[in-house]
């Protein structure tokens, strides 16, 4: 959201580890609190950092660095066990929210990790920022980029995610990554109003895979914290788009387009890390 209210913080440390939905990975790293993106349907806004937020601001009014990020990770990644941690940046903010732009707290991350490589990055934005340290990622012996596209309709992208980019810049910027020597992944996720198979076709020659997600599998809490969307979803007539099923039936609509074996799908999709080598 333009115009968000910055409140920088000191963290008192930057990899947190994982449970639930991340199974595959050892932590998280999120180098923001908050995020700058809106999307109606971010789990985000339901979770404590959100709810309890001391600023008394709606969630996007308010970001927050983490200006010792840097310094945190620099710290832990001298640690031998640091070797051994599949890394997620990031699963509660995008690591690339607009603020990064001046920050640089994940650029600084990732000049960390390049001198001290983790067993495993993934990182997860929507930002075409990311473009900005694509040399800096080729450099980890093992590493991903996955870019979230929800929908290739515009009117769509407008009603739940407004302050992202739009669909035309998103390929875009997946065409660059790639070109780039960097191993991408499109996270559908989740699954908004679209023509699955067109989607398809534009995403194919750019990605490595895709991974497909709804609402409901993709929350982390059964479609609890979905609420909002769901309701937009319904109240523009998009009542089959807010199923509990969605994103498993619509695979084979992917899958007839990019092939079985770069299609996968939720939860075991976002943890199976053998695409990354
Ligand atoms: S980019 Fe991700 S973290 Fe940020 S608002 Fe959207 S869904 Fe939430």
């Amino acid at each position: 959201m333009a115009g968000a209210r910055v409140v920088p913080r000191e963290a008192r440390q930057i990899l947190t580890r994982t449970g639930g939905y991340l199974t595959r990975f050892t932590h998280t790293l999120q180098p923001y609190v908050g995020c700058q993106f809106s999307c109606v349907y971010c789990y985000v806004r339901e979770m404590a950092v959100q709810k309890t937020n001391p600023y008394g601001l709606p969630f996007s009014a308010w970001i927050s660095p983490k200006r010792n990020a840097v310094e945190l990770l620099a710290r832990a990644a001298k640690r031998p066990s640091f070797a051994h941690t599949r890394i997620f940046c990031s699963s509660s903010t995008d690591p690339y929210t607009p603020l990064e732009r001046t920050e640089r707290l994940t650029r600084g991350c990732l000049e960390v990790m390049v001198e001290h490589p983790p067993e495993a990055l993934v990182l997860q934005t929507r930002s075409p920022l990311i473009e900005r340290d694509a040399e800096l990622i080729a450099r980890l012996p093992r590493a991903a980029v996955s870019f979230t596209v929800t929908t290739d309709d515009e009117a769509v992208r407008r009603a739940f995610e407004p302050d992202s980019p739009r669909f035309a810049r998103r390929i875009q910027v997946l065409a660059a990554l790639r070109a780039k020597g960097l191993r991408v992944q499109a996270a559908i996720s989740p699954l908004l109003p679209c023509d699955p198979e067109r989607l398809a076709v534009a995403l194919a020659p750019h990605v490595d895979r895709v991974v497909v997600d709804d609402l409901f599998a993709g929350d982390g809490a059964g479609g609890r914290r979905s609420g909002p969307a769901l309701e937009r979803l319904r109240a523009l007539g998009y009542e089959a788009w807010a199923e509990p099923d969605l994103a498993e039936r619509s695979l084979d609509r992917f899958r007839a387009v990019l092939g079985p074996d770069r299609v996968a799908h939720s939860q075991a999709g976002f943890n199976d890390l053998s695409w990354l080598t």
